[in-house]
């Protein structure tokens, strides 16, 4: 039986975001007509999307473009930090362990939950990479399966682009190393920790 086409609608709209698919997306469609509380959602979304906005740059979130940490002159160029999520970059700014600068993947990668590749911003990386030419790109995703999965797609990208990458024509690419606690979310790591998953870095 088909749903009225306004319901349709809604669950159409769930079902273009990442990992969500068909089920889910009902799901969420049916809690939001039951749930008089989430009807602030869509106010949410205008606010959100007029005021946020992606920094060209490192494709991370923020009120101004460039964001602040790509503006600011006193970071260290050639590092290139790599994340998964905004909520990342957060987390290695409160442990003050990294100086150099972010790009932010904007998800992961994660085949069995139908996220594809081109969710990810991995052509403005790539593009960047060429531009900028940092000498080493740090692979910081989680230590979990999809973080795995995200690492391993971002290298390969990066070699395509850069054929003999971590020769002297591309960057050297790394990884945090497998220090970090298994399955562990970077941004509920303390500082220590960090700090020797980066001094630990390891070439992939
Ligand atoms: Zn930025």
């Amino acid at each position: 039986m088909a749903y009225p086409a306004a319901l349709e609608a809604l669950v159409d709209a769930f079902e273009r975001f990442p990992g969500i698919g068909r089920r889910t997306a009902e799901r969420l469609a049916f809690h939001i007509l039951r749930d008089p509380s989430s009807r602030g959602l869509s106010r949410a979304i205008e606010e959100a999307v007029t005021r946020a906005q992606r920094c060209g740059r490192c494709c991370n979130v923020a009120e101004s473009d460039p964001c602040p940490l790509c503006a600011d002159p006193d970071r260290d160029d050639s590092l290139l930090c790599v994340v998964e999520e905004p909520r990342h970059v957060e987390a290695m700014e409160r442990s003050g362990a990294f100086k150099g600068r972010y790009h932010v993947l904007m998800g992961s990668y994660n085949p069995a939950e139908g996220s594809e590749p081109r969710h990810l911003t991995l052509e403005q990386l790539l593009r960047r990479v060429g531009e900028e030419r940092p000498r080493e790109v740090i692979l910081a995703t989680d230590p979990d399966q999809e973080g795995e999965a995200t690492a391993q797609l971002v290298s390969e990208a990066l070699r395509s682009g850069h054929p003999g990458a971590s020769s002297e024509s591309g960057p050297r690419i790394t990884r945090l190393a497998r220090g970090l606690p298994a399955g562990s979310a970077i941004e509920y790591l303390h500082r220590g920790v960090l700090e020797d998953a980066l001094a630990g870095r390891r070439p992939v």
